[in-house]
């Protein structure tokens, strides 16, 4: 249980390692998620996911990441 890439996203199965222990803010903290993808995380899967789908699911939002949610 050491190292950095400690642990395994649900969705796709690669190992990554979530800053949200860190002393900076973890970069998945300010990715521009709606209020009904969180849900929707958090409901199917245990854990965070790694960059790489959270940013394939801010797009499947159609979001842009810096047009602010109306
Ligand atoms: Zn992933």
């Amino acid at each position: 249980m050491s190292g950095d890439a400690d642990e395994r996203c649900p969705r796709c199965g690669g190992s990554f390692h979530c800053g949200v222990d860190d002393a900076a803010p973890c970069p998945c903290v300010a990715l521009p998620l709606s209020e009904a993808t969180l849900a929707d995380l958090r409901a199917r899967y245990d854990g965070c996911l790694c960059l790489g789908c959270l940013r394939e699911l801010i797009a499947a939002q159609g979001i842009r990441p810096h047009a602010p949610v109306p």
